[in-house]
């Protein structure tokens, strides 16, 4: 899942950008409001960590602007301890949740999860498609019974596939949702994940849609 971080503290970016890599996600970082807007625009994030302080675009007009344009992506904002006004007009404009500095990482990820499970809907912190059970606290796979040992690339691949199963997904927006800014993605790397993920669950868990991408269907069994 990739998750934005946008703050201009180098020391706390870095810190947030590692923490959540660590945490599983594939987190980007953009230093300024307005880095931060364009980013959101451009490329698909499940999460945004917004800090509220920021030069170009304060935190809240960032959020004004999201939501104007109509993007839902759930967005968790940074405030210091008093500043309770803040809060207020961050939740306002559009935030769906907010920490308190400093940040403790695990907390820090645990809600994430929790703002993207509840953005899709889902109220089990587990997503199952049929005999396929993801959970991503854990990072464990179930299938069929069988606990599934998989690398971060390939969990990461196919929570995004399961995630919107019975939706083609392309190979392109696989990439972009798997892998943050500036890592190394070979050309074949969607495929070599993908056939590793149907060695080790079942070839009939990711279907090839011929010139389109790939899919997890929905009614898996
Ligand atoms: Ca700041």
């Amino acid at each position: 899942m990739r998750v934005l971080v946008v703050e201009d503290d180098p020391l706390l970016g870095d810190a947030l950008r590692a923490g959540l890599a660590q945490a599983g996600f594939a987190a980007d970082w953009a230093r300024d409001g307005r880095a931060g807007l364009v980013a959101l625009e451009s490329e698909p994030f499940a999460a945004v960590v917004l800090d509220l302080g920021l030069p170009q675009l304060s935190g809240v007009e960032v959020l004004r602007r999201l939501r104007e344009a109509g993007n839902p992506v759930p967005v968790l904002i940074l405030t210091a301890r008093d500043a309770v006004p803040d809060r207020i007009a961050g939740l306002d404009a559009g935030a769906d949740d907010y920490l308190v500095k400093p940040v403790d990482l695990g907390e820090l990820a645990a809600r994430i999860r929790a703002l993207v499970r509840r953005s899709a809907g889902q109220a089990s912190p587990v997503l199952v498609v049929g005999p396929l059970h993801i959970d991503p606290a854990a990072h464990q796979v179930v299938f069929r019974r069988r606990s599934v040992e998989l690398s971060a690339r390939e969990f990461a691949l196919l929570h995004e596939l399961a995630r919107s199963a019975g939706r083609v997904l392309s190979k392109e927006q696989l990439a972009e949702r798997v892998w943050g800014w500036g890592e190394e993605l070979e050309s074949n790397a969607v495929e070599v994940h993908v056939h590793h993920l149907r060695r080790k669950l079942a070839p009939e868990v990711i279907v090839t849609v011929r010139g389109v991408g790939y899919l997890v269907p929905k009614d898996l069994a």
